[in-house]
């Protein structure tokens, strides 16, 4: 509910072209080069030049904002240019690298889409072939001016090596403002589709506005007189190429979280999308350089796990960005360190709501709950799954039975189609996976409230349909916290739409199962009562906590803090943490004395400020 907030009419109108292709997944689910050293004047935000790569394109970001080509929305990275699966038109996806959309050799036959060098993209509303992604990691690539990589993931990193020099160079408020032609672009596109992925478009945008606000963040120390003529300075420096690994259900606001504050802090950036729904990253990314992005500034290359493995182990990459599930991260975030990367890694979730059932405001917190469990199918990191009701058994029956009434409401469809409020699943294979834990919950003893199985949804049959499932584990009992709990629907992060309700007779309990779980994302309490909220903010043990909040998701001038085993690495995405991920600190001490003769350093240790 408050993820969404303030959004007004004219802003989602505004968004829209590039939440339609990040829709779908959800619904099918003259300038010249200048080396000056010299500032650019910061008058004219039309004309600002900067420094190029290869000196062989200036930036100029006055360029597509007097450009109507630009606010057309169209593919260019589908390449339709063979026949084709079974003799269709299923067109292969291309990488983006050094500034050009790039073809990979398609796959000859229907057999190849399902080998380990091709990877196919559905539409999750119909099942029907969208395209297909040729692995970057494999050599099959043509057209392409870095001539000498093996593959096209070694040709990205390389592209984005050679154009480091010279963007790390670009003064920082020059990247700073393109970054603010980019969000101001992002703003006009027109177009029209769901209301969720409006929400992932305009939370990544929020970051890119963050990101133009960099240089204040970049600040670093410095300190006079250690000695006598003695004074030390630090800077926040880029780290080199960087690369982002993307997960599907944020098909843009997760690249946005990765490449915008990259580049402002001077890094290249290599970002694989996810394999499920690449094109909202093409899309941002083709934006970009309409502004005038020098090539290989941000490659983006498809593909899945051979393609990151590239990523990992190349030595030209500095620093990883992951978000996904934990099988995956757990792996990136190990491999990735072990090649002397630094890595962060946004993982898996299990969250839990805590209502107090004596007074927390009832209708409200029924839709809150309802909203958060149910929106985006169950596919957010931020949805809760759990729900813990603190109070009398006969009330939280009442409040389940509600809860069932409230769910049963929401329309199951295409994200295409108006009035719909559940879309699809990923694919066939995660639908089949959460009707499993459905049944082996049952089968456990658990009681089925609400069967999301067996939906069908005209026109769309053969969809990866689940309705809202809720699943009660209490019962006629409370919930035991000194026992752990081993249901698969509370152990599994079902990542669907599916609602574990348990009840528990205090606060105490309540905050003990949360903080028994193994993920520590996001929680939530729902209460009127100040003392409860406080004891439980102070006490539970997740990394973002909402108060009469069901999506406590921070907007960027904070980070995204997961705890426990939903977050690896150290450093949070965006806010003053992405700045710090993406750079490190560089200090220079100097002497400068104004007589000469000075002692300048024998054999012994140097010992500043001892008399
Ligand atoms: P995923 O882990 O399957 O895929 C994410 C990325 O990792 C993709 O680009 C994919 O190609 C790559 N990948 C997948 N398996 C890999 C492997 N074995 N080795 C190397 N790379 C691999 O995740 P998903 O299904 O796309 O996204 C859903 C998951 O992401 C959920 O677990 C959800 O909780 C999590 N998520 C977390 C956050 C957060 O901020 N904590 C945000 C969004 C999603």
């Amino acid at each position: 509910m408050i993820q969404f907030q303030g959004m007004i009419s004219h802003r989602r109108a505004a968004l829209a072209v590039v939440a339609k292709a990040a829709n779908a997944v959800a619904s099918s689910s003259s300038s010249s080069s200048s080396s000056s050293s010299s500032l650019p004047s910061l008058s004219s935000p039309t004309t600002t030049t900067a420094m190029t790569t290869r000196g062989t394109k200036a930036f100029n970001t006055s360029r597509c904002l007097s450009s109507s080509s630009c606010f057309k929305y169209d593919a260019p990275w589908l390449n339709y240019s063979y026949s084709g699966v079974d003799s269709t038109s299923t067109p292969s996806i291309m990488n983006f690298i050094d500034g050009n959309f790039e073809n990979q050799t398609p796959p000859a036959t229907a057999a190849a889409i399902n080998d380990s060098t091709t990877i196919p993209i559905y539409n999750p509303a119909t099942n029907q072939l969208l395209s297909c992604i040729p692995e970057s990691s494999s050599s099959s690539s043509s057209n392409t001016n870095i001539t000498t990589a093996a593959t096209p993931a070694e040709r990205a990193i390389l592209s984005a090596k050679s154009a480091y020099p010279s963007w790390s160079q670009t003064p920082v408020q020059i990247r700073q403002r393109l970054l603010l032609e980019y969000a101001h672009l992002l703003h006009q596109k027109e177009g029209k589709t769901t209301a969720d992925a409006m929400g992932d478009v305009w939370r990544g945008l929020e970051v890119v506005e963050a990101a133009t606000r960099v240089g204040s963040e970049m600040l670093g120390d410095s300190l006079q007189n250690l000695s006598n003529g003695l004074d030390t300075i630090s800077y926040r420096v880029p780290l080199g190429v960087c690369a982002g690994i993307a997960p599907f259900n944020f098909p843009a606001m997760i690249p946005l979280w990765m490449f915008p504050l990259a580049i402002a802090t001077g890094n290249t950036y290599v970002l694989k999308p996810t394999e499920k729904a690449p094109s909202a990253s093409l899309l941002l990314v083709k934006y970009l350089h309409e502004l005038g992005l020098p090539p290989g500034v941000v490659n983006v290359i498809n593909g899945g796990r051979n393609t990151v493995d590239t990523m990992l182990t190349h030595p030209d990459v500095k620093a990883i960005s992951f978000v996904g599930s934990n099988t995956a991260g757990e792996y990136i975030h190990d491999v990735g360190s072990r090649h002397g990367k630094r890595v962060q890694a946004n993982l898996g979730a299990k969250n839990h709501a805590t209502v107090i059932l004596a007074d927390a405001e009832k209708v409200s917190t029924i839709k809150a709950l309802v909203g958060a469990a149910f929106g985006a199918a169950g596919q957010r990191c931020m949805a809760l799954s759990v729900v813990i009701f603190v109070g009398e058994l006969e009330e939280s029956k009442r409040w389940a039975n509600e809860l069932v009434e409230e769910a049963k409401k929401l329309k199951v469809g295409s994200g295409f189609e108006e009035g719909v409020d559940i879309g699809p699943l990923i694919s066939k294979d995660a639908t089949e996976r959460a009707e499993k834990i459905i049944q082996q919950s049952i089968d456990d003893g658990a009681t089925c409230m609400l069967d999301g199985r067996d939906i069908t949804v005209k026109g769309y049959e053969n969809g990866n349909w689940l309705g809202p499932t809720v699943i009660n584990l209490s019962g006629e009992h409370y919930t035991n916290p000194q026992v752990p709990i081993t249901n698969p629907a509370y152990v599994e992060e079902i990542f669907a739409p599916v609602l574990t309700i348990l009840t528990v007779p205090t606060l105490d309990d309540a905050i003990q199962i949360s903080n028994n779980n193994r993920y520590g994302n996001g929680t939530a309490i729902f209460t009127s009562s100040g003392g409860a909220a406080r004891k439980y903010q102070y006490e539970i043990e997740a990394g973002q906590v909402g108060i009469n909040v069901p999506i406590p998701v921070p907007l960027p001038f904070f980070s995204f803090t997961g705890n426990k085993s939903s977050i690896r690495g150290d450093v949070n995405f965006y806010g003053k943490s992405g700045v710090q991920f993406f750079t490190q600190l560089k200090t220079v001490t100097s002497n400068w004395q104004y007589a000469k003769g000075t002692d300048l350093g024998g054999v012994t240790m140097p010992v500043l400020g001892k008399k």
